[in-house]
């Protein structure tokens, strides 16, 4: 397991240092990793220990950059094109697909509730197309929370079958192989979330009015990849800086993880314009700012809670009394 994990990850990083001028991968393949490590690190005792062994590690940290892997559009163009958008969430055009809610109601997050289920999202995105014609189809707005929604549900309905296997005294390896994959495959997209410029139009310079002088688009050598793969590799150590803060957070069970990862969604978007203020300072240039390291140690470890949270609420919440399937009826 071991030897061919590493094998396959010198395989990747061939592949991702040739794709590494280009941009919107999320975190870099670095904080992807760390994110996915340190949530599995800290997952409580009654988590199943396969989940936080050495071998669970292992592949918890391989996974961090699985679905980046899945974005070579010469080998993979219909992969590409249906899964690029489970990594973003542009929400400022997303609330075009919401409804306005009052504070406290349910699932209402900041003024709006957003469909739970991902083709009425579309649907709804599509009918306020034509109203917006700054958007220029659906899937351009992103599905970052409906990937996170439904992965989460694949990890629970394996962690349901994972007890039913405990339970009947059966050999759990292969759903333990399943349960490593769906965990650290939703990683990568709670990682990205964690990443403003994941939850935003300005994913990579400021567009429109602009009258503090952000940054503008660069292609090559833009916001994007600087702020998240260059400064990241560059001047985050996962051990001493972002192991503390996720250590000091306590784990928390998640009744309504829809809701709560749209709060978390909102509280990253809400550090766009900060985070401009801070490469604006050149915080992100070279060894950057005392200021610009703490804001991305937050934020790595940011993913990394939220992550080990809905692991363990998914452990939680496979316990809960469901109905049978018995096929179509
Ligand atoms: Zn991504």
């Amino acid at each position: 397991m071991r030897l061919s994990a590493i094998a396959r990850i010198a395989t990747a990083s061939a592949l991702l240092a040739t794709l590494a001028t280009q941009p919107a991968f999320g975190w870099g393949r670095d904080g992807h990793m760390l994110i996915n490590k340190l949530a599995a690190q800290n997952l409580p005792d009654d988590v199943p220990y396969f989940l936080r062994n050495g071998n669970g590690l292992d592949v918890m940290e391989w996974m961090g950059p699985e679905p980046d892997r899945w974005k070579q559009r010469d080998a993979e163009p219909e992969l590409v094109a249906t899964q690029s958008p489970d990594h973003f969430l542009d929400y400022e055009w997303a609330i075009y697909g919401a409804t306005p809610c009052d504070a406290g109601t349910t699932d209402c997050v900041d003024g709006y509730r957003f469909p739970r289920k991902r083709y009425d999202f579309v649907r709804a995105m599509q009918a306020a197309l034509p109203q917006h014609p700054e958007i220029k189809s659906f899937e351009t707005v992103g599905f970052q929370p409906w990937q996170v929604e439904e992965v989460w549900e694949r990890l629970k309905s394996d962690l349901r079958e994972y007890r039913k296997e405990v339970a009947a005294k059966q050999d759990t390896a292969p759903v333990q192989l399943a349960i490593l994959f769906d965990a650290g495959w939703l990683g990568h997209y709670v990682g990205d979330g964690s990443q403003p410029l994941h939850v935003s139009i300005q994913y990579n310079g400021w567009t429109g009015p602009n009258p503090n002088g952000y940054a503008v688009f660069d292609k090559q050598n833009g916001i994007h990849a600087k702020f998240e793969s260059v400064y990241v590799s560059a001047n985050v150590k996962p051990d001493t800086d972002v192991a503390p803060l996720v250590a000091a957070s306590k784990p928390a069970d998640i009744t309504d993880e829809w809701t709560q990862y749209f709060d978390y969604l909102h509280h990253t978007h809400s550090l766009v314009e900060r985070l401009y203020q801070l490469d604006k300072a050149k915080a992100f240039d070279g060894a950057g700012t005392p200021e610009g390291k703490a804001f991305v140690d937050e934020r790595l470890a940011a993913g990394a809670i939220e992550l080990r949270d809905l692991i363990y609420s998914a452990w939680v919440h496979s316990a809960d009394p469901v109905q049978e399937y018995h096929g179509p009826q």
